[in-house]
């Protein structure tokens, strides 16, 4: 055998035993092999059978999630909200962005990052070849911060969330990780990435950093609300974002 395809065979290898991982398989086994047609079939339902049980637990156990944050009043935000937004995507995403907490729009329809600032993350995400289904969208409080809490239907009505704010609605974030295991958290804007990491450093210092959070890689990058208020800082976050994909495909960064 020719040394690059050798190496090509360990690189595939390599994957797929990572990906076993990330289903959370902690053990090898030989998978039994056969020619009998009726028992290849077999043998493929039950391999079927044992994967999807995998991606139904983590659905469940973030429905289950989702359903506490409903009813939580565990910080003052929990009064005036119309919706809770718990997060949106896959449970087994590898690449999960935290924003900062939901605006008007997200209070009313209870899914993260739909309003203007919202659409254009979906366009960066879909410029890294990805979909809001296939990576995890979720803030650092999951109610919406206002600055009148009297009053819901005011527009322009947004405050970033307080420290206490986020300290106590992290619980729910750190559950959510610990369910779908991204390989990579992308914190966006300030709020989210000083809840987080605690960090004094300003956004535009510590953008495109490679840090981390419980042990799973962070990078900070800036809010899809300032590019909008900025467009000369997309460049930036493309740079970033264009590292992250690239640690997603090779393992490095
Ligand atoms: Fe609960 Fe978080 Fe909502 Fe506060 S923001 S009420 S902690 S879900
Ligand atoms: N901004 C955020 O930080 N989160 C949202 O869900 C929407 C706007």
């Amino acid at each position: 055998m020719k040394q690059s395809e050798y190496f090509k065979i360990l690189k595939l290898t390599k994957r797929s035993l990572e990906e076993y991982k990330n289903w959370g398989e902690t053990e090898i086994y030989k998978a039994p092999v056969t020619r009998n047609p009726i028992e290849k079939s077999i043998l493929k339902k039950e391999r079927q059978k044992t994967f999807t049980t995998k991606v139904m637990n983590s659905n469940e156990e973030l429905g289950q999630l989702e359903e506490q944050v409903n009813s939580c009043q565990k910080c003052p935000l929990g009064k005036n909200r119309l919706n809770a937004v718990f997060g949106v995507g896959s449970s087994n995403a590898d690449l999960m962005f935290v924003g900062e907490g939901p605006g008007y729009d997200e209070d009313h329809k209870g899914e993260p990052f739909i309003g203007r600032a919202g659409q254009l993350l979906t366009k960066i995400i879909e410029a890294m070849g990805k979909t809001r289904e296939t990576v995890y969208i979720a803030n650092i409080v999951k109610c919406h911060p206002m600055i009148d809490p009297s009053n819901p239907e005011k527009r322009a009505n947004d405050r970033p969330p307080t420290p206490e704010e986020m300290e106590v609605c992290r619980h729910y974030l750190d559950m959510q990780l610990d369910i779908i295991k991204p390989k990579i958290i992308v914190t966006l804007g300030a709020s989210s990435t000083k809840g987080l990491l605690n960090n004094g450093e300003s956004i535009s210092e510590i953008r495109g950093a490679v840090k981390e959070y419980n042990g799973i890689k962070l990078m900070p990058t800036y809010h899809p609300a300032a590019l909008l208020r900025n467009p000369s800082l997309k460049k930036f976050v493309w740079e970033d974002m264009k590292k992250i994909m690239h640690f997603l495909e090779t393992g490095k960064i």
